[in-house]
């Protein structure tokens, strides 16, 4: 048996180390260097906004887009109940109240036509998540959002570089944030970015990162902020990742593809689709949803990959099964069966940057062993 592998592992050999050490060499390593304002200018005309604002990660991201909106108590968000915690963290915060959509069972993204039914007259705003390389249908989206007059909120910290219809991702809506974990397209250890296209929401999304200080009275604050800056040597790392987006882009698309050609041919799984009509999969991550049928649930599919050295991740707990949420009372008697049964058939195989082709031979040959010794 080979060496464990990681579930991911970043690229970190272009201009890293170089833009590194210029923070180092030039003393300039707090949010005050000049690469934060480059890296956010860089990254805005990259997807196609008029602002960007680094922030220290994607969480942080979308709990200053959900306060810089004005969302609190009275408001109704709807949103996916498949995603990760950090997308309802500020909306409960705020006092206002999540309404959740069930998944789509093919795309694994929120089930656009459930939108509209769940609008009442408190519905403030509609946050869309773009789920593990394939962008929500938006169009439909932005259709109910002008004809109910509600915010968009676009969470696309896994689509870096993604397009839906040609338009880039992360330009959608009022407002949109990504994160740079390191197992994102593109990475700055920890780090996040606002972008918007409105003046107001820039400033106000510019003053909550920076603990609202206003610039002649300092220490006097109307409104309160967070310190949610990012360093000089994050967007160090940043700005030379996103030289690279491209050829990362292009890199994961090359390991979907070979994944796909070598596992398509077995039963009982589901594979993510390789394309909609409105994009081509960018394989954030690789999932794969196990049919109740092959007896073997995602926990136990986990078990036996670790065994033999692979490395995998569960899918998204559903948000109306959080048991912080549940003890706060929230989403009592509510079913979304598509994200259940994500949660419960699904997990997601190594996916990273670096993951080579002989890495991707192994854990499918691993994958097809964890299957057949099923009926053992
Ligand atoms: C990774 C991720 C986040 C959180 O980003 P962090 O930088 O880890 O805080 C938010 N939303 C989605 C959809 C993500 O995949």
């Amino acid at each position: 048996m080979g060496d464990f592998i990681p579930v991911n592992e970043p690229l970190l050999d272009g201009n890293e180390k170089k833009y590194l050490l210029e923070c180092i060499e030039s003393g300039w390593i707090s949010s005050e260097g000049p690469f934060v304002k480059e890296f956010e200018q860089k990254f805005a005309i990259r997807m196609n906004r008029k602002h960007g604002i680094a922030v220290c990660n994607g969480t942080a991201a979308l709990d200053a887009s959900v306060d810089a909106l004005g969302i609190g108590a009275g408001d109704e968000v709807i949103m996916p109940t498949f995603t990760i915690i950090s997308c309802i963290g500020q909306i409960i915060r705020s006092g206002a109240t999540p309404v959740l959509v069930d998944s789509d069972p093919v795309t694994w993204n929120m089930d656009v036509s459930q939108i509209e039914a769940k609008i009442t007259p408190r519905t403030k705003a509609i946050m869309i998540v773009h789920i593990f390389g394939l962008p929500v249908d938006v169009d439909p989206v932005l259709d109910i959002a002008k004809r109910y007059g509600l915010k968009v909120i676009e969470d696309a910290a896994e689509m870096h570089g993604q397009t839906y219809k040609g338009r880039s991702c992360g330009s959608f809506g009022d407002i949109s944030t990504f994160s740079f974990y390191p197992n994102k397209h593109i990475t700055t250890g920890e780090g996040g970015m606002i972008l918007t296209d409105d003046d107001d929401l820039a400033e106000t999304c510019r003053s909550l990162r920076n603990l609202c200080f206003q610039p002649h009275k300092r220490f006097v604050h109307e409104r309160l902020g967070w310190n949610m800056r990012m360093t000089n040597m994050q967007a160090a790392l940043g700005l030379a990742q996103l030289e690279r987006l491209d050829e990362f882009v292009e890199r994961k698309r090359r390991m979907g593809a070979r994944y796909t050609e070598i596992l398509k041919d077995l039963n009982g799984v589901q594979l993510p689709l390789a394309k909609t009509e409105y994009a081509d999969n960018i394989y954030w991550v690789y999932g794969l949803v196990f049919d109740d049928s092959t007896g073997m649930d995602a926990e136990e599919a986990m078990k036996r990959l670790a065994q033999q050295g692979i490395g995998t991740r569960p899918f998204f707990y559903p948000m109306h099964q959080q048991p912080v949420l549940r003890k706060m009372g929230f989403f009592e008697g509510e079913s979304y069966p598509v994200a259940e049964q994500l949660y419960r058939q699904g997990l997601y195989i190594p996916s990273g940057m670096a993951l080579s082709d002989l890495q991707v031979t192994t854990v499918v040959d691993v994958v097809r062993a964890a299957l057949l010794c099923k009926t053992a």
